[in-house]
């Protein structure tokens, strides 16, 4: 199909403390704080982007930062798991990383001829570290504090729990483009467009579990790649056509957003490629200063005073510039 879905664009989930939220993503795992913004729905609270050096689609997970939220529950209806390509070699680094670190992980174990890691970060969101072959080659943050041969390289798969998975099995098949890869137990792997590591989506089918609610430590959404306005257009229709009350074009500034539920609940979104990161701030300070969309700048010094205050990595390292 000529519209198809290009894989994973960006993962959005909710934290309490922002400070606690950089620390880990930046210091412990090792991303690059992308853009220090806030959220446009609700701007007296921070939006937390991280990727790789120019926070490409595709290497992108985002925070709400609530903080006192109240704690989230895992469950269906929800994307469980957030899973990123570290490279095959790097297991043994990041087991060791991760114990010196005090964070507790399970694994590795195997699963679709990978080796995975999964840990939660401090709000109890699951992420899992997925060593697979030419992981290299996807792009990184090389400068932050894990060396480049181990750095984690980008979204590899999002798990959606699903009480039941046909209604949305078909949604990702027969409309978003997804084809199915294969099977393990109650966990079927898709993919999309040229496949491969940030084109495939997990679905477990979960009856017995619990029903999600969405909280700290959660998944909010996640977005799925188009490449251009027109396109997000034509998916406008076609989801208004299928009855999926999908919403406006929403400006995000960095990218532009629609959103809909799938028939599991599961809040969706489609997002273009353009702009990116660089529209408003250089690739050297790319989340070294609070940004806002041009309608919220003449709010900037009241934000200011309600936001935070963060410490955050320094330009160029990745490491705390308090430490
Ligand atoms: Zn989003």
């Amino acid at each position: 199909m000529s519209q198809d879905i290009l894989g994973i664009h960006h993962v959005t989930a909710i934290a309490d403390d922002p400070q606690r939220n950089v620390d880990f993503y930046t210091a412990v795992l090792g991303l690059r704080l992308v853009k220090l913004t806030v959220n446009f729905d609700d701007p007296r609270s921070y939006h937390l982007y991280y990727g790789d050096k120019l926070g490409h689609p595709g290497t992108l997970l985002t925070f709400f930062a609530w903080p006192g939220v109240p704690k989230g529950r895992q469950g269906t209806g929800q994307v469980t798991v957030t899973s990123f390509s570290i490279p095959q070699g790097s297991i043994d680094y990041w087991i060791e990383r991760l114990s010196q670190q005090g964070v507790s992980f399970t694994g590795p174990a195997s699963r679709f001829d990978e080796t995975v890691l999964s840990l939660q970060d401090p709000d109890g969101l699951v992420i899992e570290l997925v060593a697979h072959p030419q992981a290299e080659l996807r792009p990184a943050w090389a400068e932050g504090p894990v060396p480049a041969e181990y750095a984690m390289r980008g979204l590899h798969t999002v798990t959606l729990s699903e009480d039941g998975y046909e209604r949305t099995a078909k949604l990702l098949t027969d409309t978003l483009g997804f084809r199915l890869l294969g099977q393990e137990n109650n966990v079927f792997r898709y993919e999309v467009a040229e496949g491969g590591p940030s084109a495939y989506v997990d679905v477990r089918c979960a009856p017995g579990l619990r029903r999600g609610h969405v909280a700290s430590g959660t998944v909010h959404h996640v977005a799925w790649r188009t490449p251009t306005d027109e396109r997000q257009q034509a998916w406008r229709g076609t989801l208004a056509g299928l009855d999926l009350n999908v919403t406006p074009v929403l400006d995000r500034k960095y990218f532009h957003s629609i959103y809909f539920r799938e028939p599991g609940g599961i809040l969706f979104e489609i997002a273009t490629d353009p702009p990116g990161f660089t529209v408003d701030e250089p690739v050297e300070q790319l989340g070294t200063h609070l940004e806002l969309p041009a309608w919220l700048e003449p709010q900037r010094e009241e934000l200011a005073q309600v936001l935070p205050a963060l410490r955050l990595p320094a330009a160029g390292t990745g490491k705390s510039a308090a430490s």
